[in-house]
């Protein structure tokens, strides 16, 4: 992505996916809005792929991510980070707190942690198992066997706060934490622990993500301070919600990036309305990415969640749609929904542009579009003659003939506007409106009876094929 240079400001954000899924409509919308921040302040937006759930990470799901980004246009700006190649850094920094005392091995079994952790709950209101230090202070220092690490928690009672750069200040009562375990018992370290030393390492000044990561923001503040590292500013975007108010989920149709590709929408139009989503400038809701850059400001991102309404979403898209270019949108196409058009469509480049001018302001989405054009290609196979007969002039298929008779001749130049000229005579020869005979011609031509002018789609079916399908229709009426 190249509007402005990048990196003078000193501004560095990260959007910073698990490979565990299908980039997610949500996690996309996080990363437009890393990228915009970044590109607002004139600053450098990069890429990390948290790999450290060992279990759920796949390589399948890393390249679908990076698939969803390029087509969305936001890869980062310089190389990125795979959370599972720093491996060695991340125990380095843990020996180094453990060396310090700010981290201890905790050898308590099953069995000893059942007495030394008591009930408590955290900020969410969740219970969890408070541990009680024995392990800090137990003086039996040469004990061998399996431990895991555990964060020392520094010995005051303040509270920890930040202030989120969206939601204001946060305060979190330490009686919410205990030593939390910054490393597993066969080494590994965890996940709140790895995401410091990356952001530290990756020199990351803002952290711009869900709000469903504000729990994890304290237990990170405090292993930035222990590590001695600068802790970055916060910026906790609300969630994307369905319909019904609850977080944005498959019941409530697709949420993966790639699903909206496949079903037509166009990266620049879907990501304008992930902008608008929990974020304004006005009322104004069509954005250049020259204007949000502009614009972007975090001040104007809404606290609450944000429903997303596919309807908006779609006429988002029809608008940019409209906006593109015959070519652009061919080109588009063939890219990404129907590469082999070409070899299944018999009409030229030019032949093909046309047909896209004459659908583009009708259709809500690219798949649409790529249907109306195999449509118009193939024609119906098959009409519904009962439910024909009930909407059809019951004098049709006379109008059909008279229709037919009039484009036979072999001097009649086969473009739209003496076409038009041909079907209004037609229409008055027969006694009938231009619409009453423009109805059954569309159908033959395409199956319905609403759609593009029926002069141009006779000019772009051609002659032959044009006579064969209203011909067709005639005889299913008959
Ligand atoms: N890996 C986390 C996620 O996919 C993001 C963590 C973060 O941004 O700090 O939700």
């Amino acid at each position: 992505m190249s509007l402005l240079t990048t990196g003078g400001s000193g501004v560095r954000v990260r959007f910073a996916p698990a490979p565990t899924g299908h980039l997610h409509v949500g996690s996309l919308r996080t990363a437009l809005f890393n990228w915009m921040f970044a590109r607002h302040h004139g600053g450098t937006y990069l890429l990390r792929i948290e790999d450290t759930d060992l279990e759920r990470s796949k390589t399948e799901y890393t390249e679908s991510i990076i698939t969803s980004l390029t087509w969305a246009d936001l890869l980062p700006d310089e190389p990125f980070v795979i959370q599972t190649h720093r491996d060695a850094q991340h125990r380095h920094v843990i020996e180094q707190l453990l060396a310090q005392g700010k981290a201890y091995r905790c050898y308590c079994s099953p069995q000893e942690l059942a007495v030394r952790c008591t009930k408590a709950t955290n900020e969410q209101d969740e219970l969890f198992f408070s541990y009680d230090g024995f392990c800090r202070r137990r003086q039996d220092a040469h004990r061998t066997g399996t431990y895991v690490v555990r964060f020392a928690l520094p010995d005051n009672n303040e509270p920890i706060f930040f202030d989120d750069l969206i939601k204001g200040r946060i305060t979190f009562e330490r009686s919410y934490f205990d030593d939390f375990i910054i490393a597993r018992s066969d080494g590994r370290p965890m996940y709140n622990f790895v995401v410091v030393v990356d952001d530290a390492f990756m020199r990351i000044t803002h952290i711009i993500r869900g709000e469903d990561h504000i729990a994890n923001t304290p237990k990170q503040i405090l292993l930035y301070q222990a590590c001695g590292y600068q802790v970055p500013q916060f910026a906790h975007l609300p969630m994307i919600l369905g319909p019904g108010g609850h977080r944005l989920s498959k019941r409530d149709g697709a949420v993966a990036v790639l699903d909206y590709q496949k079903d037509g929408y166009l990266p620049d139009a879907f990501e304008n309305y992930l902008i608008r989503l929990g974020w304004s400038h006005g009322d104004q809701e069509i954005f250049s990415r020259a204007e949000v850059v502009n614009y972007f400001l975090l001040e104007n991102v809404g606290k609450k969640g944000a429903i997303f309404d596919i309807a908006k979403l779609a006429w988002v898209n029809s608008m940019y749609i409209k906006h593109k270019s015959d070519a652009e949108l061919l080109a588009y196409i063939q890219r990404y929904l129907a590469p082999a058009l070409r070899t299944e469509v018999g009409w030229d480049m030019q032949t093909l542009c046309q047909v896209i001018g004459l659908y583009k302001d009708r259709v809500k989405t690219i798949r649409e579009l790529l249907d109306e054009i195999l449509a118009l290609w193939h024609g119906p196979s098959l009409f519904d003659v009962p439910q024909l007969k009930t909407t059809l002039h019951n004098q049709v298929v006379q109008h059909l003939d008279t229709m037919l008779t009039a484009l036979m001749p072999h001097e009649i130049i086969w473009q739209a506007a003496d076409l038009k000229l041909i079907m209004q005579q037609c229409a008055s020869t027969c006694g009938i409106k231009f619409v009453d005979l423009a109805g059954p011609v569309r159908v033959a031509l395409i199956g319905k009876s609403t759609g593009p002018g029926v002069s141009e789609l006779l000019a772009l079916v051609g002659k032959r094929e044009a006579l064969r399908r209203i011909m067709m229709l005639k005889s299913a009426l008959l």
